[in-house]
């Protein structure tokens, strides 16, 4: 079994759903994937978009999961989850109802046309980092180092922890 931690945002609700209830939902069917268990959940996050400033704040979350899957199998399954919550691909880091990143898979270090892990971003993002530490404290990245060296370095004021 390998032990991976997926980062969730979305900051775009539905006919019937918020941005925090398309991320419970989707913890939820990351819990369901084939041949994976869900290890732990970190608090849900309010943090500022990325890129474009003219959209609404973002929901995030980071888990930890176990599985069976190979890379490629779980960045399938984890689109299929993003398309099933209403995900378009329109506008780069625009507006979104489910986005799915894997943050880390084991130690490895992958690079090809569909996925890069270490995620390529994951050093910069407070609202990747610090739900990773919280439910990590102790994870190392490879390539970049301890998640809590690597979150003393950046600017937290757009992240809150939610109730
Ligand atoms: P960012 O990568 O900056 O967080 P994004 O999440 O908005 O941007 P998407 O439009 O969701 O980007 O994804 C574009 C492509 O990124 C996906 O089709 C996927 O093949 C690729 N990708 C590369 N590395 C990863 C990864 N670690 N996890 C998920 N997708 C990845
Ligand atoms: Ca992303
Ligand atoms: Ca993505």
């Amino acid at each position: 079994m390998i032990i991976v931690y997926i980062g969730l945002g979305s900051n775009l609700g539905g006919d019937h759903a918020s941005p925090k209830q398309n991320i419970v939902s989707a913890i939820d069917a990351l819990g369901g994937i084939q041949s994976t268990q869900m290890i732990s959940v970190s608090s849900l996050y309010e943090s500022k978009p990325v890129g474009p400033q003219d959209q609404g704040n973002y929901i995030n979350a980071v888990v930890k999961l176990e599985t069976n899957l190979d890379a490629i199998e779980l960045l399938d399954n984890l689109q299929a989850i993003e398309n099933a919550h209403g995900r378009e691909r329109k506008q780069h880091w625009g507006p979104r109802t489910l986005d799915l990143d894997i943050l880390l898979f084991s130690d490895q270090v992958i690079h090809n046309e569909r996925l890069t892990i270490p995620h390529s971003e994951i050093g910069n993002r407070p609202f990747v980092l610090v739900p990773l530490a919280e439910i990590e404290p102790d994870c190392v990245i490879p390539e970049k180092g301890l998640v809590t060296d690597l979150i003393s370095k950046l600017d937290k004021a757009g992240l809150k922890v939610l109730p």
